[in-house]
């Protein structure tokens, strides 16, 4: 990928993150909004090398970016073992369940019709189709992620991968502190299956991650002792002062496409429906939205070539019709990881 487009990307993304800001302070929505800066931590000294030209890439162009060496890391988030890091702000966590339900609230109160648990079957030029009813649009934005390949053609184009997330018991505030000495962060790993973390407003440690296996299973497994292990031990091993109790966990699938770049764009025959799959995070998700509005009703096509959801992917759908979707996405999302 071309620099600039590098940076219309992520320029693409960041609008994403103040729409959800400013949707927050705007309608004063209550959902545990924190600004805390976000953190990557290499868990090897070769995964530190590509964090540094990560932070060199960020300051080439004109973002703020900290780097924190291993000697300097444990200032930043207290754990031993992690070989250095990169941080930066203008990031915010947020209690998406409660944002989701305010802006559904704001939204009514415009007038907006809003129809919870009663899925779309079928969709044609002319609207959509319920078990119960039938509702006629001039435009039809299908926003429905990984179940996309439901309800219109993508099915070699969109699948999914499953995270975990596990939340402890409240700690005592002190033990926030002792995790991020200077200021609360966001924070993730650089393994291959990443992990993340972060406090919640009530001092919760939320962690998440998974495995390999369980990252492309074809379901979503709701009760996984292998995760919870594997993450209960993550958790063990890099942060050892924290008393632990962990009091829920869930599994989710995420859309995602095989170059990790989410799919949006018309539908090939019918120009008034709008696909948008794969956006893989809150910040892709709201500018995406924004991007279809643009798309149907003023032309807006500058990120087009980038989301054409007919674009062809490194593993074409013949070869992946012989080696199965899971090992076409895994190959094509670790080959793009690589490339990166
Ligand atoms: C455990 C977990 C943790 C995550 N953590 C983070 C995080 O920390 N930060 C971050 O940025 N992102 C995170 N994500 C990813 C993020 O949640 C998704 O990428 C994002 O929600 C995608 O937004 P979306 O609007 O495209 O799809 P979704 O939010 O999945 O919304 C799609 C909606 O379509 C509905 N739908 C599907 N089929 C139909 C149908 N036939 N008819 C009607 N409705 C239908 C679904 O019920 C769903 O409500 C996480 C995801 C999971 C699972």
């Amino acid at each position: 990928m071309h620099g600039m487009d590098a940076q219309r990307i992520w320029e693409f993304i960041t609008s994403g993150v103040e729409t959800i800001r400013s949707n927050i302070i705007d309608h004063s929505i209550e959902c545990q909004y924190q600004e805390k800066d976000t953190l990557m931590v290499a868990t090897t000294q070769r995964s530190f090398k590509k964090l540094t030209h990560e932070h060199e890439t960020r300051l080439h162009y004109n973002l703020k970016s900290n780097l924190h060496s291993k000697d300097t890391i444990q200032t930043i988030i207290n754990s031993p073992y992690y070989f250095g890091g990169v941080s930066y702000g203008n990031t915010f966590s947020i209690k998406a369940f409660d944002y989701c339900r305010a802006m559904k609230q704001i939204l009514q109160k415009l007038g907006v019709q809003i129809y919870e648990e009663s899925p779309v079957i079928a969709i044609s030029p002319q609207g959509i189709k319920t078990e119960a009813a039938q509702v006629f649009a001039q435009n039809i934005i299908v926003a429905t992620d990984y179940q996309l390949p439901d309800l219109a053609a993508f099915s070699y184009d969109i699948y999914h991968v499953q995270t975990f997330l596990m939340a402890s018991a409240p700690l005592p505030p002190e033990y926030a502190q002792m995790l991020f000495p200077e200021r609360p962060m966001m924070g993730w790993d650089t393994d291959l299956i990443y992990h993340y973390f972060r406090m919640t407003e009530d001092n919760r440690l939320l962690l998440g991650g998974a495995d390999l296996f369980a990252t492309y299973s074809p379901y979503a497994s709701g009760h996984n002792p292998r995760i919870f292990k594997q993450l209960s031990n993550y958790a063990h091993t890099y942060f050892p002062y924290l008393p632990l109790q962990w009091e829920y966990m869930w599994p989710g699938l995420i859309g995602i496409t095989k170059d990790l770049f989410p799919l949006a764009g018309k539908d090939k025959d019918n120009p008034n429906i709008y696909y948008i799959s794969g956006a893989a995070g809150l910040p892709w998700a709201a500018a995406l939205g924004n991007y279809a509005i643009e798309a149907l009703y003023d032309n807006n096509n500058q990120l087009d070539a980038i989301f054409d959801p007919y674009r062809r992917f490194l593993v074409p759908h013949a070869i992946q019709a012989v080696i199965g979707t899971r090992l076409a996405f895994a190959l094509s999302n670790f080959g793009q990881v690589g490339s990166l």
